[in-house]
């Protein structure tokens, strides 16, 4: 079978069974199969069965995933991300640049960026939240295509978290970020993994829990290269990290569902971190964030160099 991103005819079936459709302990009623490339990684399906750009302007998706679209309640649930993503950017990039966060939700992460940045670019499909930020004074688009018209080359800093896994096209969507950087400009990107070590020790009670309608791709660092050899990106890297401690991991052995951020007693901070650190440096954390610059030359991550 042919692999969606690479091209090439190693694919297989690695899952089949019911899976995620929105919030958490909601199952579909079919079993779905998820696909697997043997030589990128990527791991897919093609069973969402739904017009995804309808989907995600409405207030469908939000409300199928969080049960609410309101603004407040995006802060609630995700202002505690940000600390996590500046663990990904850095905070030093930021200032007096123009910045844009593609499929920003409700912009929780823009408005600490705002307070530092020259320019803060939001683009969100959800029309509710495009609105509030509107409001708050931000350039607005729906999506990054719309975005190009006007800053083609004129974006300094890309963010983009829990994004790409949703898209119809991750290709199409990494050209169209790629084509906003301006010369020397930086992107980072950030999706779940397949989460390897979980995989490998729970089985199908994780996997059901993993693999989502909402999500049609599970990418990989193989992925990222695939795709980023295709549209002729060479200043690239991958870095691994891992967003769930040892607690939650306990918690899914004893009760075979999530626990979110579930600490025990037992397990100490040097526990927890040494947990953390090693899923990182045998990349088989849970999250990780290609980082793409423009300038080759001026890339100095880990991860892949071509000069
Ligand atoms: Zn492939």
């Amino acid at each position: 079978m042919r692999c969606k991103i690479c091209g090439c005819e190693d694919a297989a079936v690695t899952y089949e069974g019911k899976i995620r459709d929105g919030r958490v302990g909601n199952y579909t009623s079919e079993k779905m199969k998820l696909f697997r490339c043997g030589r990128c990684g990527t791991i897919w399906h093609d069973n969402s069965g739904r017009d995804s750009r309808e989907y995600y302007q409405s207030e469908a998706y939000r409300n199928e995933l969080e049960g609410t679209s309101d603004v407040d309640a995006f802060y609630r649930l995700h202002d505690g991300e940000s600390l996590e993503k500046f663990r990904y950017t850095g905070t030093e990039i930021f200032r007096g640049k123009t910045v844009a966060d593609i499929g920003c939700g409700a912009g929780a992460f823009l408005d600490y960026i705002q307070a530092v940045a020259a320019r803060v670019i939001a683009i969100e499909p959800s029309e509710t939240y495009r609105e509030s930020m509107r409001k708050r004074g931000y350039t607005v688009f729906g999506y990054a295509q719309e975005a190009l018209e006007e800053y083609r080359g004129k974006v300094d800093v890309i963010v983009s978290f829990d994004v790409i896994e949703h898209v119809e096209d991750p290709q199409t969507f990494l050209e169209e970020a790629y084509a906003l950087l301006s010369n020397g400009g930086k992107a980072f990107i950030g999706t779940p993994t397949d989460a390897p070590v979980m995989r490998e020790v729970l089985g199908g009670a994780y996997e059901s829990f993993l693999f989502s309608t909402q999500h049609p791709w599970v990418l990989s660092e193989g992925s990222f290269a695939a795709m980023a050899e295709r549209c002729g990106i060479t200043g690239f890297g991958v870095r691994y990290y891992q967003r769930y401690g040892l607690g939650n991991f306990v918690y899914w052995l004893l009760n075979r569902q999530p626990g979110r951020h579930k600490g025990y007693d037992f397990i100490t901070k040097t526990m927890d971190r040494a947990w953390i650190s090693e899923l990182e440096q045998q990349k088989k954390s849970d999250y990780i964030v290609c980082e793409i610059v423009k300038d080759v030359c001026a890339y100095e991550g880990s991860g892949e160099k071509d000069r």
